[in-house]
């Protein structure tokens, strides 16, 4: 268990606490303590299991550490529990509206009386939000101007929560002498940037057990229906989650038939047609004859097709690729040699240069690249240019210290709101490797976003665009920008393109990402690690890079060190 995942929970139980109205002492204690824990370098469930003592850490008291224990032990805690049951999770989703926290939350849940999303608008609309104390006609405007985006990611969770919470539910029914098969399928399998609901498919000799065990699982609120086949269950993140035990001789079927999407599965159906078959989720069928079924496999073959990795199931390119023979052969995980977008301490990291280093060497990589904030992102302890050159001293240090893996030289630079560089170009001159961002003025004019970027890529220190839009899934649109003019500047100019592999960026997207193949240039998949848990996220980016049908070539961090150093600008 990650301490990110011990941190949202006390993060959460702040904000309920917030909205119940509680002592802004306990408050802030849970919200200390949340901060601590995501930003200890060690793993809080690792101690917890060796029954350390957590009151070591600053801000970590008795009770807090006793809840510590008790949600490592059984996903759960009882607090958290009893102030759920309280606040309705219509009320929690009020906090998805940007510029809405708790303190507001709290005023439309305790004063107006506002259960849902749906009942915020109406007041808004009424003006009684603008009328309450401490609020006004902007804020009314802006919660307006928001508010149906928050509904439509109410029930929309980010790929990463979903698979977690699928595997998991998987590894858990597998674990019972029942079942016999049991997948994900969905749009969790197809590597969506969200999911709107959850698919598990299983083969079970006696479904009760494996329909037992899911309504027992630490994620699942209720059971919202159970057949023989079909057991229907809310999760306490708002999502719905369906098991469907399916026959042995029709897995493939409802693997290929609930992997979806919609529109890939149109087209399967009406290639089976043309020859006379019907496909649907039992199986391949001429006439009342099933003809396949049991494997994927076997059913994309009776219609004539290869198997489809199910990241490429949207009706996109996938059959053009099938037609002429060549479905691609997709980047992997294990492919992935170097990381190039990372922060330490020395920004708003919270590891030290060796622990990143150690971290990344430990998980198989070969190079990485330190790409800590320019000084403009203050609130992250940007680095002036004095405070850069030490800090690659430092790096340099570093690296003459640790076996078995390559430490570039480089910096996360902000590309300013007047389109120059952050940093001074005899010091972006020095780095082995430069990141050129948009933080700040995203919501700039489409003109001057892009004479931001083109600036950038003209810059003949910069490296890479990292982040490109700038969006923060269901939170934040990107900046206002034409992506296929970025992109020829920077194949013109041999500047590289990021995918930023945290699950509430993945931007580029696969759409982007696939445009920027196109063009030739190189992609380079980055965690934008924080911390040692950070390298976690790379499966994320390598997914949004499948979705973009990449493949190894395609992606220049799965070159050796080498290799890669021969494809930076500086040579
Ligand atoms: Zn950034
Ligand atoms: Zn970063």
């Amino acid at each position: 268990m990650k301490n990110d995942t011990i941190a949202s929970q006390f993060e959460l139980l702040a904000d309920l606490l917030e909205i119940e109205g509680a002592n802004p002492f306990r408050i802030r204690a849970y919200r200390s303590a949340a901060r601590t824990i995501s930003s200890a370098s060690e793993s809080l469930a690792q101690l917890a299991i060796a029954g350390e003592d957590l009151t070591q850490f600053a801000g970590i008291g008795k009770d807090l550490a006793r809840q510590i224990v008790e949600f490592v032990q059984t996903e759960r805690l009882q607090s958290l529990e009893e102030l759920r049951a309280k606040v309705p999770p219509g009320v929690l989703d009020m906090l998805r509206i940007p510029g809405v926290g708790p303190r507001k939350v709290a005023v439309f849940f305790r004063t107006l009386g506002l259960r849902t999303l749906e009942e915020l608008k109406a007041a808004c609309e009424a003006g009684r939000v603008a009328e309450l104390k401490g609020f006004g006609k902007k804020t009314e405007a802006g919660i307006l101007q928001n508010i149906d985006q928050a509904v439509a990611n109410a029930a929309r969770i980010s790929i990463s929560e979903a698979r977690v919470i699928a595997e998991s539910v998987v590894q858990d029914l597998r674990q019972l002498p029942e079942v016999l098969q049991c997948e994900v399928a969905g749009s969790c399998r197809r590597r969506r940037e969200t999911c709107g609901d959850l698919d598990v498919l299983a083969v079970c000799s006696d479904s009760a057990p494996a329909m037992d065990r899911l309504a027992a699982h630490p994620a699942v609120e209720s059971v919202l229906l159970r057949g023989d086949t079909k057991q229907r269950v809310r999760l306490k993140n708002g999502v719905e989650m369906d098991l469907r035990v399916v026959p042995e001789e029709s897995f493939g079927a409802a693997m290929q038939y609930f992997t979806g999407s919609k529109e890939h599965n149109v087209e399967v159906r009406a290639r089976a047609r043309e020859q006379g078959l019907k496909v649907n989720e039992y199986g391949v069928y001429r006439d009342d004859e099933q003809i396949a079924g049991r494997t994927e496999e076997e059913v994309y073959a009776a219609v004539g097709l290869p198997w489809i990795p199910p990241e490429l199931r949207e009706n996109r390119l996938e059959f053009r690729w099938a037609n002429e023979g060549r479905i691609p052969e997709l980047v992997t995980l294990a492919d992935i040699r170097g990381d190039m977008h990372m922060h330490t301490t020395a920004s708003d990291g919270a590891a030290s240069i060796e622990q990143m280093a150690i971290a990344a060497r430990e998980r198989g990589l070969k190079y990485i690249a330190i790409t800590d904030h320019s000084k403009r992102v203050s609130m992250a302890n940007g680095l002036d240019e004095e405070r850069l050159l030490r800090h690659w001293e430092e790096i340099r240090r570093v690296r003459e210290t640790i076996d078995g893996i390559e430490i570039l030289c480089g910096i996360e630079c902000d590309i300013l709101e007047d389109a120059s560089l952050d940093l001074a170009d005899e010091v972006l001159a020095e780095a082995d490797w430069v990141i050129a961002v948009l933080h700040y003025g995203l919501r700039q004019p489409h003109d001057q976003i892009m004479q931001r970027l083109l600036n950038a890529i003209r810059s003949p220190h910069v490296d890479i665009i990292g982040h490109c839009t700038g969006r923060i899934i269901g939170r934040r649109e990107g900046a206002d920008m034409n992506m296929m003019d970025v992109l020829k500047a920077a194949a013109d100019h041999g500047v590289m393109m990021e995918i930023n592999a945290h699950p509430s960026r993945l931007d580029l997207s696969e759409i982007h990402a696939a445009a920027a193949r196109d063009l030739g240039i190189p992609i380079v998949i980055s965690t934008d690690a924080h911390s040692t848990d950070g390298f976690d996220v790379m499966q994320y980016g390598v997914d949004q890079a499948r979705r973009a049908g990449l493949t190894r070539d395609d992606v220049a961090n799965t070159r050796t060190a080498a290799e890669f150093r021969g494809m930076l600008r500086s040579g």
